[in-house]
């Protein structure tokens, strides 16, 4: 089963300042144990002192599997869970179909 993923997606469901929040957070390395099994994505995320095990179930709607306070307090898509997808997303071993691994890149991002 093939997953869709794409950072318009993310941003759509959770908002473009937090898929920038999570770009850091990937770019800094928090992230671990990333596993894709559709429609379910996982991962572990550094924070501080703690590590959240967050994560995605893609479907209709995205839903946040994270633990973390904003996850249940406010109900919304948080950095931790969309930094994970966008390591999946960049790990063709984790996520075996990358959308876009069927040519040279997409020209189809413009907006
Ligand atoms: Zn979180």
């Amino acid at each position: 089963m093939k997953l869709e993923l794409s950072e318009k997606m993310l941003a759509a469901a959770a908002g473009w300042p937090v898929v920038h929040a999570a770009r850091k957070i990937r770019d800094s390395g928090k992230v671990s144990r990333v596993s894709c099994e559709p429609p379910l994505i996982k991962g572990a995320v550094r924070s501080g002192s703690r590590t959240y095990g967050a994560g995605l179930r893609i479907g209709a709607n995205i839903e946040n599997l994270c633990g973390c306070y904003d996850s249940w307090s406010e109900g919304i898509i948080c950095a931790h869970s969309v930094a994970v997808a966008l390591v999946v997303m960049a790990s063709p071993e984790v996520a075996e179909k990358a959308p876009t691994a069927a040519g040279p890149a997409p020209a189809s991002e413009v907006r």
